[in-house]
């Protein structure tokens, strides 16, 4: 490539980090900040057992369970979601990979493509403090922004400051029972994508615990640096 060449291969971001860490809030904010696709296996699973498709019934009592879908579903679902024009730009994962058949399942999809991995951040947080952040969170269902009890109420209850709905939900796996095991799964099967990444040269920490603000503003120059 000369010195004047635009490198145009697309970037691919992938956000590491417990249940509650922020994921879903930093990768809408990104996907706003620099035109990328977040791509969220939680939704992309969600949306299939609404939907009531064969994955969807396969993974819903997993997911209520808190535990983790098979690599086989979830690497289908997010191969098929992949080939969508609309990725094209670019793309936050967000959830994916959660484990390290994932993880190499990925790269080998990426290889197809000639893409890489421009990033994986690790968003640090402890543990104590994602089932408080966890239980007091909600969604708008229309638009998808996310909001908290505590730490980001809309400014009129339950009306979504974005796009104004009064369709708030819940997600029923964010109740305090099933969130110890959604961290257990963490630990036990997708903190060890830290050492995968930090391997191949592409890992960043962020520290989480501080304001949505704040942490928005390190993972930004986190991306201008690597894309
Ligand atoms: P999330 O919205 O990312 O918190 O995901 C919600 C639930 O969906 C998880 O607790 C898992 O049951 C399932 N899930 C989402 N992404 C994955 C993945 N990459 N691998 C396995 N299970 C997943």
């Amino acid at each position: 490539m000369d010195g004047t060449a635009v490198d145009t291969t697309p970037a691919v971001l992938i956000l590491l980090g417990p249940p509650g860490a922020g994921k879903g809030t930093q990768a809408r904010l990104l996907e706003d900040q620099f035109g990328l696709v977040q791509l969220s296996t939680g939704d992309l699973l969600r949306a299939a057992v609404a939907a009531g498709t064969e994955a969807g019934k396969a993974a819903k009592a997993v997911m209520e369970a808190g535990d983790l879908v098979s690599d086989e579903i979830v690497i289908a679902i997010l191969r098929d979601r992949l080939g969508d024009a609309d990725v094209q730009r670019g793309v936050i994962l967000d959830g994916f990979p959660r484990t390290t058949v994932q993880a190499e399942a990925l790269d080998a999809l990426l290889a197809e493509t000639g893409q890489k991995i421009n990033a994986a951040i690790s968003l640090e947080v402890d543990d104590a403090e994602m089932v408080t952040r966890i239980s007091g969170r909600f969604t708008c269902g229309a638009c998808g922004e996310g909001y908290h009890d505590t730490f980001k109420a809309p400014a009129k209850p339950e009306t979504c400051d974005k796009c104004g709905s009064t369709n708030m939900v819940r997600r029923a796996d964010d109740k305090a029972e099933t969130v110890g095991q959604r961290l257990e799964a963490y630990h036990a099967q997708t903190a060890p994508l830290i050492a995968y990444y930090e391997g191949k040269g592409v890992l960043q920490t962020v520290d989480a615990m501080g304001q949505i603000d704040n942490i928005a503003g390190a993972m930004a120059q986190i991306v201008r640096d690597v894309k």
